[in-house]
């Protein structure tokens, strides 16, 4: 027996909380019935359905993308801009994003139909690291590295400390400056959010890292798939 909105996530329909929200919704039948307690535990002789459709048992599979920019992270788009998800045509199961990066930021992507590794891999108490390679206008000096190492004041809060390095900077046109910052949160736009916050913005942003991946031997827009070692690594 497993709680329903696990099965879901598990089944690949949505991350946990997204289920939850879908039972609340009243979109989830259990034995042709709307459920909308959380709580309710199913088994896989249940039959499910989410807004009609039966649920098939699906394998989990896992794939590390390089994102390109100008491709939103997302199963659809209301504006009809191409999405992560239609970078795996060949790929049967319903493939969603783990977090997000931005339409213009590239990089590192995990994309899984497991949402309970989602879930795992999202929640900011597991506290994961994220490598990014920033491109900001001018040249921050050392003193404003180390405020945001120490954290930076936010509209919704102070970010956590961060590791910041100096790659290399430009002098020339106003100059330019490439530093790779490491964070374990996901707010929204955070990267992009903290340079602003010290005058420094962002022109091009770049995931290297997500916990032990990196992109190694991938181009923009190439994908592999995950080996089960690194899946369980993750885990
Ligand atoms: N921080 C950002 O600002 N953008 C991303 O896409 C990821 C992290």
């Amino acid at each position: 027996m497993e709680r329903l909105q696990k099965m879901l996530a598990h089944a690949g329909v949505a991350s946990r909380r997204k289920s939850e929200q879908l039972i609340l919704d009243g979109k989830v039948k259990v034995n042709g019935k709307v459920v909308t307690e959380l709580g309710t535990k199913v088994s896989s002789t249940d039959t499910v359905e989410v807004d009609g459709v039966k649920l098939e048992k699906e394998q989990k599979v896992y794939h590390l993308l390089y994102k390109p920019r100008g491709i939103i992270s997302a199963v659809t788009d209301d504006k009809g801009r191409q999405t992560v998800a239609e970078l795996f045509p060949h790929i049967p199961e319903r493939l969603f994003p783990v977090g997000r990066l931005d339409y213009d930021t590239s990089g590192l992507l995990i994309m899984t139909n497991d949402g309970d590794l989602s879930f795992t891999l999202t929640h900011p108490k597991f506290k994961i690291e994220k490598t990014y390679v920033a491109r900001v206008k001018g040249i921050p000096g050392k003193e404003q590295l180390r405020i945001l190492e120490r954290g930076v004041e936010l509209e919704d809060g102070k970010t956590a400390p961060a590791k910041v390095k100096l790659l290399s900077a430009e002098s020339k046109q106003g100059g330019k400056a490439i530093i790779e910052i490491t964070i374990h949160e996901g707010k929204n736009r955070q990267v992009r959010r903290m340079f602003d916050a010290i005058g420094f913005p962002v022109q091009k942003l770049k995931r290297e890292r997500f916990a032990f991946l990196t992109l190694h031997g991938l181009n923009a827009g190439d994908s592999r798939e995950l080996s089960s070692h690194e899946v369980k690594l993750l885990r």
